[in-house]
Formats: structure tokens, C-alpha cells, sequence
């Protein structure tokens, strides 16, 4: 993996929660310093721009900004609903950037040709398609989890920044929900990762396909579940705990008191439940 990284640009961070590695050089990077100016290319003079209260959206047309960032609120009140992140509230706003099509997209972030959006900073670089939904709930979910978890160190917690990214997207997205429920039912249920494969092996350079689609849909599954079963205050005691810096079993057992002891009991019941 190391050998990629002098080929991204400074900070390069990623998209969709497609495959490939930058999802991964993504939780590597995030952390580093973070300059003024995104090194994408900006939209093209006369471009439009709607701000709400945690966003600032601009499109080349106030219609689409708005569309949007009506969209952006909409899964920012969810996340903090099922995440019981009442108190949270972004330093500043984050920005969204939609360009008008892929071409335009790809010339401007030079992106792979797979991704789906870009997220740097506290900024989301997108183009307008049907999949951009998506790709937004994801990543705001990685920028308020990136946020909320201030300096600690997330790096051991992959899964569930992935985890809590993809129970966004579902919630977002009928589409991504049909779509994680089938890999759920055709990958994950025959064959679960244990919960060690889950966090000492997410996807990397050298996994692609169904390997990298079970390892999300797995920790979607186990996200959802433990915010479902657990409970939206008891999920947010559980973050909470990990950002004063608790060993994940010891956050379990403190923030799920009288249901789970630890993470072998929450994997036990996922399994359980699917
Ligand atoms: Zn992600």
C-alpha cells in the first residue's frame, strides 16, 4: 500500500465506497495537515451557490444547489439521529461541489475513472448523477465521524468509520439498500468475516471484487445492527468512548451495559440476527 502514496496528490482522499485503495489511504491520511485550498479545479465562473446552517452548496444552478443541499441537511439530521449526536455541530460548514458531469469531474479532480466523488478536507467534490446521493451520505458521515473523533487515533476503528459510512448511504439511498442488503444476503450471511478478519483486514491494494463488497457490506450490517439493537444513546456513549480512547471491548461493555460485555457478544448476535 505504502508504494502508492507518492502517486496521489497531497491528501488525496476518496470516494464512494468503492473498492480500491484510496478508501483505505484514506484513514492514513486524513490525519495529516490539511492546506487552505482543496487541489481540485473550481466550477466555472457563474456558478451558483446555497448555503444552509451545516452546508455550503454550489452547482450551476441555484435549483440544483438547492436540491442538494436540501439533501445534504436531510442526511445530516438522520446520521445524528441514529448516531445520538445531538450536541455535534460542525466547526464550519462543509462544502459541496457538484460539477455538471463526469468529464468535467474527472478533468477537474483527476480522479480514477471509478470514483464517484471526492472528499477533502471538509469538502465533497461530486458530479450531478444518480449514484451523487450516495456518495454524499457517505462521505458526510466520514467527515463528522473524522470531526467528532477530533485527534484521537481512528486508525484501529476502520471498520467503523466504513461501517457507520455505509449504514448512511442505506439510509440515503433505497438504491444502496437493496444493493447492501443483496451483498449481505449473497456474501456475508453463507460466510461472516470474524470480527479480527473485519478490523485487521480491511481492503487494500491487492483486493478487489467480491472481497472488498463483502468486507463493507459487513461492516454496514454490523454498523446498522449495533445502532438498531443497541440503541441510538448507547451507540453515541459507545463513540464517545473510543474518543476518550477505550479499547473497543471496554467501550462496548461501558456504553451497552446490560446488553453486550464486549465485541465478541455483539458479533455473536449480529451473526444471530442475519
Ligand atoms: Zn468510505
Amino acid at each position: 500500500m505504502k508504494k502508492h502514496l507518492p502517486l496521489l496528490p497531497a491528501l488525496l482522499i476518496l470516494s464512494a465506497c468503492v473498492s480500491l485503495p484510496d478508501e483505505v489511504l484514506r484513514q492514513h491520511m486524513l490525519a495529516a495537515p490539511v492546506p487552505d485550498q482543496a487541489p481540485y479545479g473550481e466550477l466555472d465562473p457563474g456558478s451558483k451557490s446555497v448555503e444552509t446552517s451545516r452546508f455550503l452548496v454550489r452547482a450551476y444552478s441555484t435549483e440544483t444547489a438547492q436540491t442538494y443541499a436540501t439533501f445534504c441537511e436531510d442526511s445530516y439530521t438522520r446520521l445524528m439521529s441514529d448516531l445520538g449526536l445531538y450536541s455535534f455541530a460542525p466547526s464550519a460548514p462543509y462544502n459541496i461541489v457538484v460539477y455538471a458531469g463526469k468529464d468535467e469531474y474527472l478533468a477537474k479532480t483527476k480522479q480514477p475513472e471509478w470514483s464517484g466523488g471526492v472528499a477533502y478536507g471538509n469538502a465533497i467534490h461530486v458530479y450531478e448523477n444518480d449514484a451523487a446521493r450516495g456518495v454524499i451520505a457517505h462521505e458526510i458521515a466520514h467527515l463528522v465521524f473524522k470531526e467528532f473523533m477530533g485527534g484521537t487515533d481512528f486508525s484501529q476503528l476502520t471498520w467503523l468509520n466504513e461501517g457507520i459510512a455505509v449504514h448512511a448511504e442505506k439510509a440515503a439511498l433505497p438504491a444502496s439498500a437493496d444493493l447492501y442488503a443483496a451483498r449481505v444476503k449473497s456474501l456475508v450471511r453463507p460466510s461472516p468475516l470474524s470480527f479480527t478478519a473485519l478490523t485487521s483486514m480491511p481492503p487494500g491494494a491487492r483486493q478487489t471484487g467480491s472481497a472488498v463488497e463483502k468486507w463493507y457490506a459487513q461492516a454496514g450490517s454490523l454498523a446498522t445492527f449495533m445502532i438498531r439493537a443497541g440503541g441510538n444513546f448507547n451507540f453515541y456513549l459507545f463513540l464517545r468512548k473510543l474518543k476518550e480512547g477505550l479499547p473497543v471491548d471496554y467501550a462496548v461493555g461501558e456504553a451497552f451495559a446490560g446488553t453486550w460485555r464486549d465485541m465478541s457478544d455483539v458479533h455473536a448476535a449480529w451473526r444471530a440476527s442475519l
